[in-house]
């Protein structure tokens, strides 16, 4: 499943242009759903909020002229009613959304009255890392019957894999879409979360895509130009899953704690920098026995209710420690 378009419509012209291009572009038979956001949850009140209601027809026009399905946010009951009603065949939730059980019940509610159902309902994982709350969103929408797929979008722009891991995991008849553009927030960073997105087996992706990316008036730094995305996609679905899954899953959560922890560490000598020259102000001397065996007794308990041993937490911080008086010398 691949889901193409701008972050959001943002006039008649751009919202056309930019299918007709997908459209003239993409191989022949290469089937997409066309996005494009009508109603925008900026963070910042005076930002573009999203044509609104009048992009739903631009959205029409594009399902009439080129014959693809087209999505659109929703984020109140009367977006869903306002949608369907305009014949819009994909729904998606937004992360911030996501982050309301009470919205995204109400949301629900609507589809399982609407007369119109829509083909299915994309419910992407909220602004905060919390797979459970995802998981309650999307058995929410499923009650409603209407076929539901995740979208994994990451916090920020942190992908935060093994969220992902443990709702494909709890929820494995659910499809599980990637958005490597909100997941990047940059367009160099889109390509590389392409390739994991393979290597995982994701079942689909999100990709933002507007005709003069940098005229967007909303995430304007990681939206492709048409061009860019079908270049993009061309070379996928070629590389062979030659890993065992549940490998490659926890291979890629690794790497996301290590560059994690390799920040953490890298913050940690940057303060011990700041401690040196307080010391050397005030005269003291690096090495503060008292201080270190406190902080050596403090992280024994931490690890040992990990199962770790205290000999593995002298070896760690010994190498760190080592440094550190090196770093205040
Ligand atoms: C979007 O898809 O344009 C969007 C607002 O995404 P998210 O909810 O993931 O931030
Ligand atoms: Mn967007």
């Amino acid at each position: 499943m691949l889901l193409l378009g701008p972050c959001a419509a943002e006039s008649r012209e751009q919202v056309l242009a930019t299918a007709e291009q997908l459209v003239g572009q993409l191989p022949a038979g290469r089937a997409f759903v066309y996005r494009a956001g009508a109603w925008k949850p900026r963070t910042s009140p005076g930002t573009f909020q999203g044509a609104g209601a009048v992009a739903l027809p631009w959205l029409g026009e594009v399902r009439a002229r080129f014959g693809v399905p087209v999505a659109t946010e929703v984020a109140t009951e009367e977006h869903v009613r306002m949608a369907l009603e305009a014949g819009i065949d994909y729904l998606w939730i937004g992360a911030r959304t996501s982050a309301n059980p009470i919205l995204v019940q109400l949301l629900a509610d609507a589809l399982t009255t609407a007369p119109q159902k829509p083909q299915g309902v994309l419910v992407k994982n909220p602004v905060n890392d919390d797979w459970r709350l995802w998981e309650g969103n999307i058995r929410r929408c499923q009650a409603s019957g209407v076929p539901v797929m995740a979208v994994h979008r990451g916090c920020g722009h942190e992908p935060h894999w093994e969220m992902a891991y443990r709702l494909r995991q709890t929820m494995p008849e659910v499809p599980l879409l990637l958005d490597p553009s909100h997941m990047a927030g940059k367009t160099a960073g889109i390509a590389p979360l392409v390739v994991v997105a393979e290597r995982l087996q994701y079942a689909g992706l999100m990709v933002e895509v507007h005709c003069r990316p940098a005229e967007a008036l909303s995430d304007a730094e990681q939206q492709l130009t048409p061009a860019e995305a079908v270049a993009l996609l061309a070379g996928s679905g070629t590389e062979a899953a030659e890993e065992s899954q549940t490998l490659a899953w926890l291979r890629q959560m690794i790497d996301e704690e290590d560059e994690r922890l390799w920040h953490v560490l890298l913050r940690r000598m940057d303060i011990v920098r700041e401690i040196g020259e307080y010391k050397r102000a005030e005269g003291m001397a690096v090495l503060q026995p008292e201080r270190y065996e406190a902080i050596v007794r403090r992280r024994e308990e931490w690890a040992r209710e990990h199962g770790l041993s205290d000999e593995a937490v002298h070896t760690i911080l010994d190498a760190i420690h080592r440094e550190a008086c090196r770093v205040q010398q």
